[in-house]
This record gives structure tokens, sequence and C-alpha cells, in this order.
């Protein structure tokens, strides 16, 4: 990458590109609400607990850790359903962003896994910390200074 170009020029992303319809933050409160005219309300982790034996449900022992890159999901190449894994995802799929969640759902897991998946073609590794943070001071000056999961040149 050239000094002075932006990743984003580097990639020549196009938020006007109309090979994909994107729904709108409307379009998916829609989609809720269709589908929450036909929901069955989960069952809280107490009424999980407290069900017969033979219909207990076994908790996730897997937690995967994946990157946030929308051209990929963890739940579609793994063929994952409710109840084999707890996914979190972060930026280039690094365990560090994700270690106090998963640090807190083990107390009442109790995982035996852990998965932590990187990709080709990730492109957190080109979007360095130093750009955002301009980009950032350029959208909103004088901002507090934050931590940034990306990369340090
Ligand atoms: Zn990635």
């Amino acid at each position: 990458m050239d000094a002075g170009q932006s990743s984003k020029q580097l990639f020549k992303l196009n938020d006007q590109a109309t090979t994909y319809k994107r729904p709108s933050l409307q379009e998916l409160l829609e989609r809720n609400a269709k589908r929450a005219q036909d929901f069955t309300p989960i069952l809280t982790f107490d009424d999980l607990s407290n069900l017969p034996v033979e219909k207990q449900i076994p908790m996730p022992k897997i937690f995967i850790v994946s990157c946030d890159d929308p051209r990929i999901i963890a739940s579609d190449f793994l063929g994952l359903k409710q109840w084999d894994a707890v996914v979190a995802t972060g930026v280039a799929g690094r365990i560090a962003h994700q270690f106090e969640n998963m640090l807190f759902l083990d107390h009442f897991l109790h995982f035996e896994d852990i998965m932590i998946i990187h990709h080709t073609n990730c492109s957190a590794g080109i979007f360095m910390n130093d750009e955002i943070h301009k980009a950032l001071e350029e959208r909103a000056p004088g901002h507090p200074t934050i931590q940034l999961p990306g990369y340090e040149e």
C-alpha cells in the first residue's frame, strides 16, 4: 500500500454497488417482526436446568472464535446448528479480544475445546490502526484515544 493511500481506496470498496441488495435496518426489523408472529420463546437456562433428564439439552462445549469479515460465516462453513457451539466473532478472529467473554460463558458452560478460525485473504491484516485512528480523528476531532483490535505498523 502506498503511503497516504487508505486500504478503502486500495480495495476500491463501493458502497453504491448494486450486485447485491443488502437489507436496511428497517428491513431487518420487519423480518424480525414477521418471525416474532410465530416465535416460541426460548427456554431460559433456569428452565433448561429444571427439565427432566430425558428432555435436557446438552450445552455446547466448543467455543469458536472467527473473523467479523462478512465474506465468511462460521455457522455456514461448519454446518452449525443451534446448541452445537458458541461462536464469537471479532476483527481477524483474535482470541485475545474474546477471552473475557469466553471466561464468562465458561463459568456455566464448561467448554472443552476452543476453535480459533483464521481465513485466507483476511483484510484485517491490511487495515492498520494508524489509518483508522487518523480517520476517526477526521470524523470526530479530539475524540478520546481508543484501543483498536487491528494491527500496528
Ligand atoms: Zn478476516
